[in-house]
């Protein structure tokens, strides 16, 4: 699976920790980030991390771009909710888009822990179909 992880600043301590404890699930699949997220992510993890421009730069959109082209099957998003983020307009944009093509998108880390889990005993698997059908 495609899993793409985002942390605004506030949020990164908590996205580093989560790769770390679930570093055994996380290797199994292809990982992609924002600039910084993935370079912090990786730097901690080890793990191989596919990095897009940093979220204010461009980083969120290129995400929903590989939404978009059906390339990203889950977007861990850890979002600060209370500081403004000038890139505000792309994180929405990003939000839209995993609606627009039914993609997990989750915003918290409560939620990452339950969509970490689902992924590791199949609960995404109907991904592959999906993708098949394409
Ligand atoms: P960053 O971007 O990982 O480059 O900090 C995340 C964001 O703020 O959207």
């Amino acid at each position: 699976m495609k899993i793409s992880l985002i942390a605004h600043d506030e949020k990164k301590p908590e996205i580093i920790q989560f790769a770390v404890s679930y570093k055994h699930i996380l290797k199994q699949h292809d990982l992609y980030a924002t600039g910084t997220t993935g370079k912090r992510i990786a730097e901690a993890t080890g793990l191989s991390v596919h990095r897009f421009k940093s979220g204010p730069l461009g980083g969120d959109q290129q995400i929903g771009a590989k939404i978009a082209e059906n390339e990203m099957d889950l977007v861990i998003f850890l979002k600060d909710p209370l500081t403004a983020q000038p890139h505000e307009p792309d994180i929405s944009a990003l939000g839209r888009l995993s609606d627009v093509y039914q993609i997990p998108l989750v915003t918290n880390l409560a939620g990452a822990e339950i969509m970490i889990r689902a992924l590791d005993t199949g609960l995404l698997d109907w991904r592959e179909i999906v993708k098949e059908d394409e």
